[in-house]
């Protein structure tokens, strides 16, 4: 299938063409089509698919040009202001030969700017929930004009405690609309909100949502907790990266390795949610041109984030929920690039570890990095499961064999 077949806007395709792209990932070609007739869709696609082309090229043929009266007629909901800035570009590059006007909001810099662009008119609004409802709040706009409405990382949206400001934006907008709903996992909560607001909705699943990119080689590096740092040091130097993510469980963590990484001539940045909206964007930026070959990041940079060339991803330790283990190994190995991502493992954390195994349905090699002076000898056998089972006399610790490679 080629772009052409799908019923594209001709300047929509355009810009698809001058972007590159050849053909539609299986996300696209699945979803441009339902868009277009105006359907509502509940749709889940691992990351890195084409996820946003997919609702954003449909959407803009759809809209095709200025309205006059200049209310939103779309308005494209992200959990964080990295995701948002991320998909306005997106939007910008699409929109290019369209006349539509979009425009980002959310946290963290002046109100100003977006204030003048909101009263200026848009077609297209991008925005994180929090400012959004600030400036709906402050009169500085409606909603009584959108026509499609994007939920995108609905469940990251509810991590992130928006749930009730979803909820009243959605309520804000009028019922006759057609209504996108993306999100990795569906708990209750997020099935009662999708049974809310969509109508009669088309599903769209892709993948084993559980399951990490097929390009991505994950591997896990036990190793006693107080070596995790010189381990990680080791890896670097002998490593052959182009780009490096190294994810931390908590804040102080990611503040921590950046200072011991620097103090070692390692040029990294860093990226939390405490940090300040112009730090986070430096942070990226610097990764994203090169100027960073490490980035040190939370769970915050753990979806969506669409960062080509990343060709590692460190786990410094195992992330907690099974979600963002997906998610963060996500990082790289994107548009069929190969990836490599590590997991530093220490026996308190084998708790989190099972479960991830549990949820991804496979087993993930243990690896000992050749050449490291190991205090302990790794241990390379699956770990004892913390509930017990009975033995079946098969899989003896240690006998390696450990699921796809
Ligand atoms: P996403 O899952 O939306 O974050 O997209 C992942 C990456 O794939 C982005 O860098 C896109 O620019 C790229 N991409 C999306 N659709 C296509 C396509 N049809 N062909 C090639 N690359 C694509």
């Amino acid at each position: 299938m080629t772009f052409d077949e799908l019923g594209l806007h001709p300047e929509v395709l355009r810009a698809v063409k001058e972007k590159g792209y050849e053909i539609p990932t299986p996300i696209q070609a699945q979803a441009i089509p339902v868009v277009l007739e105006g359907k509502d869709v509940i749709g889940s696609a691992q990351t890195g698919t084409g996820k946003t082309a997919a609702f954003c090229l449909p959407t803009l043929s759809r809209l095709e040009k200025r309205d006059t009266e200049r209310a939103p007629r779309c308005l494209m909901l992200e959990p964080t202001r990295e995701l948002a800035g991320q998909v306005d570009e997106n939007i910008q590059i699409y929109g290019k030969y369209l006349d539509l006007r979009a425009t980002l909001i959310h946290g963290g810099v002046k109100y100003g700017g977006q204030e003048k662009a909101l009263a200026d008119g848009v077609d297209i609004v991008v925005a994180t929930p929090g400012r959004l409802i600030d400036h709906m709040e402050k009169g500085n706009l409606s909603l009584r004009n959108v026509e499609v409405l994007v939920l995108d990382e609905v469940d990251r949206m509810l991590d992130l405690g928006f749930i009730e400001d979803v909820t009243r934006i959605v309520s804000a907008c009028p019922k006759e609309r057609q209504t996108l709903f993306f999100s990795a996992t569906v708990p209750d909560a997020i099935k009662r909100l999708a049974e809310d607001v969509l109508q009669d909705p088309v599903s769209v699943e892709l993948g084993g949502r559980r399951s990490p990119a097929e390009t991505v080689d994950h591997a896990i590096y036990p190793v006693d907790a107080i070596q995790k740092f010189d381990l990680l040091v080791h890896m670097l130097e002998k490593m052959d990266y182009e780009s490096v993510i190294i994810f931390t469980r908590t804040k102080i963590d990611a503040d921590r390795i950046s200072r011991w990484l620097i103090e070692r001539n390692h040029p990294v940045a860093t990226m939390h949610s405490d940090r300040t909206q112009s730090e986070r964007k430096a942070a990226l930026d610097g990764f994203k041109n090169g100027k960073y070959p490490i980035l040190i990041a939370t769970d915050i940079a753990s979806r969506g984030l669409d960062v080509s060339g990343i060709t590692h991803v460190i786990n410094y330790n195992v992330p907690q929920h099974c979600e963002d283990y997906v998610h963060r190994i996500g990082r790289t190995g994107r548009a069929l690039k190969e990836g490599e991502a590590f997991t530093l493992f220490s026996t308190d954390e084998t708790s989190f570890l099972h479960n991830i195994e549990k949820f991804i349905e496979s087993t993930i090699p243990r690896r000992k990095w050749e050449g490291f002076h190991y205090r302990n000898e790794p241990h390379l056998g699956a770990s004892a499961p913390v509930r017990k089972r009975r033995n079946r006399g098969f899989s003896a610790p240690g006998s390696g064999g450990f699921g796809r490679r």
